[in-house]
Formats: C-alpha cells, sequence, structure tokens
C-alpha cells in the first residue's frame, strides 16, 4: 500500500464450482485519485473507489491515508436494502454529523464500487436557492393578490353598504310618498312630472300613470299660473330653495280645487346641480272655503245680511278716494225707520228683527250697480252709498226705497197717521275736490243732518243735504249743484 498501490484478489471457480484459483489485481491508488479530481464533489464530498470486500482502494480527496482502509463496518456492505446494483442513501457523517448523501454504482465486471458523497446542504443548495427565489416570488404574488383582493373586498362592502344606505332611503322615501296622504311630485327641469304619488288620484283625480311625463303645471288655473311659474321658474334658477303657493287647478271629477304646494329643489348628488323639484301638495279647498266664507262673515251683518258699518267704513273711504281722483260725484243715503223703539214695544223684539231684515231687501235691489253698497249703519238705521251718482240720482234712489217699503205695508200702530213702517231718508252728494280736501264724515254728517230735518219735517220723508252746508261749491242742495 506504501507504494500506492492496492490489491484485489477474487476467487475463481471451475465449472462445476470447485476452487480454481484466485486472481490478484493491483489498482493504481494515485492513478485514481488523481482520475476522480476532476469531477466536482463539492468541498465536503469524496469519490471512492472500493473493494466489494470493504476496503478503500482510491479516493479523492485524498491525504494518503484513506488507499486499503477497512470500511466494511460502513452501511454500504451491512445493509441488505444497499446491496443492488447502484443506489442513493443517507447517512450521517460521524466525523461532523452533518447529513450526507451517496450514491454507489456496484461494477459488473470487477468486485468494485465507485461510491460518490457529498453534503446534503451542497447538494441541496441550488435547488433551496430556486426554491426560496420561487418561494418569494409566490409570496410577493399572493401578497399582490391578497392587497388587490382586500381592496376589491373593501369596495364591493362599501359599495354594498351604500346600495344598501340608498335601498334605505329610497323605502323610507316610497313610505312617505306612497302612504301619504299628500300628493308628492318630482319635477324634472324640462317642466314635466319624473314622479308621482298614488295620492294624486284623489288629490286631482288622475292616477299617477296619468301624470307621469306631462308639464307638471298643465291643469293650473289660468290666473293662478303666473304667479305659480315664477316661482317654479325662481327655484330652477337657485335663486330661492323653498317655496309655498297656494293655486287652483283642475280635478278630473270636479271643476277645480285649490291646491297648497311646499316646492323644494333637488340637486344632483355628484355635481350638486340643481336637477327639478319637489312638491308636496294638498287639497286645501274646504279650508279655502271656510276661509273665504269667514271673509264674508267679517264683511257682513248677521241680521240683515247687508254690509256691515265697518264694510261701510271702508268702502265710503274706497269710492271717496276714487271720486277725487276720477272727479266724479259721491252720494250718500242714511235711512232711520220711524218711531221704531214703539215698535218693538208693541210687537216685540223679534218681530223687530223681521222688520229690520225685510226693509233691507229693498235697500239691497237699490244697490244695483257693482260699486253701489247697502250698508246697515247701526240699529235701525241703514246707509246707501252711491258712488257717481248726482243728487237727481240720489234723490230717485232715496223716493223709490221709501215708496217700496210703504209697499210692504207692515202694521205699526204707533206711527201715525199711515199706522205702518215708514222710513225717513237724508241724502247728500259731494265732488271730492282736491284743493278743498273735505274729510269723507263730511258727506256722512252731511246725510244724518239731512236725515234729521227730514224726521223734524215729519218723517217718512227725504230731504237731501241743503245749502247750510257747503264744504265746496259743488254741493248738491237738493238736486241742484
Ligand atoms: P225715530 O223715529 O226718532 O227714529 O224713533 P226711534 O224709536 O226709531 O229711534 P230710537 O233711536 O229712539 O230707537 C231706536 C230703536 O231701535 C231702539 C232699539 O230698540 C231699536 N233697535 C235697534 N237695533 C235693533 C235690532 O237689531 N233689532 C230690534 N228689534 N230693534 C232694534
Ligand atoms: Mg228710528
Ligand atoms: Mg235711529
Amino acid at each position: 500500500m506504501a507504494n500506492g498501490l492496492s490489491t484485489l484478489s477474487r476467487r475463481f471457480n471451475h465449472q462445476d464450482g470447485s476452487f480454481a484459483g484466485v486472481v490478484i489485481a493491483t489498482v493504481g491508488a494515485e492513478y485514481f485519485s488523481k482520475f476522480y479530481r476532476q469531477f466536482d464533489a463539492g468541498a465536503n464530498g469524496a469519490i471512492e473507489l472500493e473493494s466489494v470486500d470493504g476496503f478503500v482502494m482510491a479516493r479523492s480527496p485524498d491525504d494518503g491515508t484513506y488507499a486499503g482502509r477497512d470500511i466494511s463496518n460502513r452501511p454500504l456492505f451491512r445493509d441488505p436494502n444497499l446491496q443492488s446494483p447502484g443506489g442513493v442513501y443517507y447517512f450521517r457523517s460521524p466525523s461532523d454529523g452533518s447529513q450526507r448523501l451517496s450514491f454507489y454504482k456496484r461494477s459488473d465486471r470487477f468486485p468494485l464500487i465507485v461510491l460518490a458523497t457529498m453534503d446534503r446542504d451542497e447538494v441541496l443548495a441550488p435547488w433551496r436557492k430556486a426554491a426560496i427565489t420561487r418561494m418569494s416570488l409566490v409570496v410577493v404574488l399572493i401578497g399582490l393578490i391578497a392587497t388587490v383582493g382586500l381592496l376589491l373586498v373593501r369596495q364591493i362592502l362599501s359599495r354594498q353598504g351604500l346600495m344598501s344606505t340608498l335601498a334605505a332611503k329610497e323605502a323610507d322615501f316610497r313610505l312617505l310618498a306612497e302612504e301619504s296622504s299628500d300628493m308628492v311630485t318630482r319635477i324634472g327641469f324640462d317642466g314635466r312630472l319624473i314622479y308621482v304619488s298614488p295620492s294624486s288620484a284623489h288629490v286631482v283625480g288622475w292616477s299617477p300613470d296619468q301624470l307621469t311625463g306631462t308639464p307638471a303645471l298643465a291643469g293650473v288655473n289660468a290666473d293662478d299660473l303666473p304667479a305659480v311659474d315664477q316661482i317654479v321658474a325662481a327655484l330652477r334658477r337657485g335663486d330661492i330653495t323653498e317655496a309655498r303657493v297656494v293655486y287652483r287647478t283642475r280635478h278630473r271629477d270636479m271643476q277645480e280645487v285649490w291646491i297648497e304646494s311646499t316646492m323644494r329643489v333637488t340637486r344632483r348628488s355628484d355635481t350638486s346641480e340643481i336637477d327639478g323639484v319637489v312638491a308636496i301638495s294638498r287639497d286645501v279647498t274646504q279650508q279655502k272655503n271656510a276661509e273665504q266664507r269667514l271673509g264674508v262673515l267679517a264683511i257682513l251683518d248677521g241680521l240683515t245680511g247687508l254690509a256691515n258699518r265697518g264694510r261701510f267704513d271702508e268702502r265710503l273711504q274706497e269710492e271717496w278716494t276714487r271720486a277725487l281722483r276720477e272727479g266724479t260725484p259721491l252720494s250718500l243715503l242714511m235711512i232711520d225707520v220711524d218711531y221704531f223703539k214703539k215698535f218693538n214695544d208693541q210687537y216685540g223684539h223679534p218681530a223687530g228683527d223681521a222688520c229690520l231684515r225685510s226693509i233691507a231687501k229693498p235697500l239691497r235691489a237699490e244697490a244695483c250697480r257693482p260699486a253701489d253698497l247697502a250698508a246697515r249703519y247701526g240699529g235701525e238705521e241703514f246707509a246707501l252709498l252711491l258712488p257717481n251718482t248726482e243728487a237727481a240720482g240720489c234723490r230717485l234712489v232715496g223716493e223709490r226705497i221709501r215708496q217700496e217699503l210703504r209697499r210692504l205695508d207692515i202694521p205699526h200702530a204707533m206711527n201715525p197717521p199711515s199706522k205702518r213702517v215708514t222710513v225717513s231718508l237724508g241724502g247728500a252728494t259731494i265732488w271730492p275736490n282736491a284743493e278743498l280736501r273735505t274729510e269723507t264724515p263730511s258727506l256722512v254728517s252731511a246725510a244724518d243732518r239731512a236725515l234729521y230735518e227730514a224726521k223734524d219735517g215729519g218723517r217718512d220723508r227725504l230731504i237731501m243735504a241743503n245749502e247750510e252746508w257747503q264744504p265746496a261749491m259743488k254741493i248738491s242742495v237738493n238736486g241742484a249743484k
């Protein structure tokens, strides 16, 4: 072995199996050592040529001590699983405890085994490197996918949240709009109805299907249309954001209904631009009629149905101003029932009321022109305002009233000599004059004075204001200016 040669011996037999001799072969360990050096077995690896009976023939690397070493106790020679012609096995190195990987190949022709041993970590190093690279790539990819997925999920969740909020809002709106007795409508920027709630059927008589798409103000009364139109236009321009308007509109069954609408602009959620108007409308016909009735009641006398004193004062002022502006005459008749206290005493207060109601009829009939006004001035005293009427006309009307009342033929035993209900009348006509600035009460006073003259003169007569009362030269006296 010192000369670097390994001896290899093998018995060979005759054909019958009997001993025929021993073949001895000498292997040059140095040669194989050199030969194996050209193969890279790694820093901790080795390539060995071994005899099948467990001796090292040659090794690379070799420090000169390996050739001839007995290695028959190694698994390769003892382990029955490793007796195949070639294979791989793992073992832990007894020198440094690291995992090793051995590849062996038994020669077919010679009693030799070639064994290449490598450090497992070294063998696996390139695979590990590639695996780590691949793993890192996969981890990065998974991270990317997870991030994108997370973003998507968040977006989906927020969209779902938005959708459910919208759905809830929509449900609230539908509930409010569709259960409300008020009619809810949405008017688009083109002035047409985009949405109409079911209550339209009883508010205006048409179903939502019939109204949707039609012009919102189509049925509005022509007199109210300009005002409503103006408000809707101001809302659409953004001049105002909310408005309340009362107007008349056509109802399918009835002639017309009064509607009160509260309108509010709607804006696009993305750009905040005005995109229409929402109107909540209700039928206020009953209130409107009640208002009108109340309005009428406020100006009427409850007993006779004529205008009351308040209304008379108002109209007197208006007609006075008009007469002054237009330079027309204004006449007034004050009418007082004769001995009415005695009538009450004789026939009772209810009969007195009935009498006053009867007297009111011809007075109302005589106030035949639109501007004429018959009023109960107070108690049993009446007034008849006759705009644009000269003294002659005033006298004519007064006389007619006196005659009419006599024709009523209401018994009044305490009113001699006719013993019928009679009235005394005082008339006055004035031409309001800007320079003289005569006050309205002067007309009443003049008529009143004339009335007392009639009383003094024996009652049941008409006296026109005389020349003693002359705030202006145009005051008429018994019909003469
Ligand atoms: P003269 O001819 O001077 O006018 O006498 P007169 O009795 O009519 O006048 P007086 O002013 O003394 O009396 C008016 C009466 O009118 C007194 C009042 O009882 C009665 N009277 C006033 N208002 C009403 C009313 O609403 N109903 C009834 N029944 N009587 C009324
Ligand atoms: Mg009287
Ligand atoms: Mg009186």
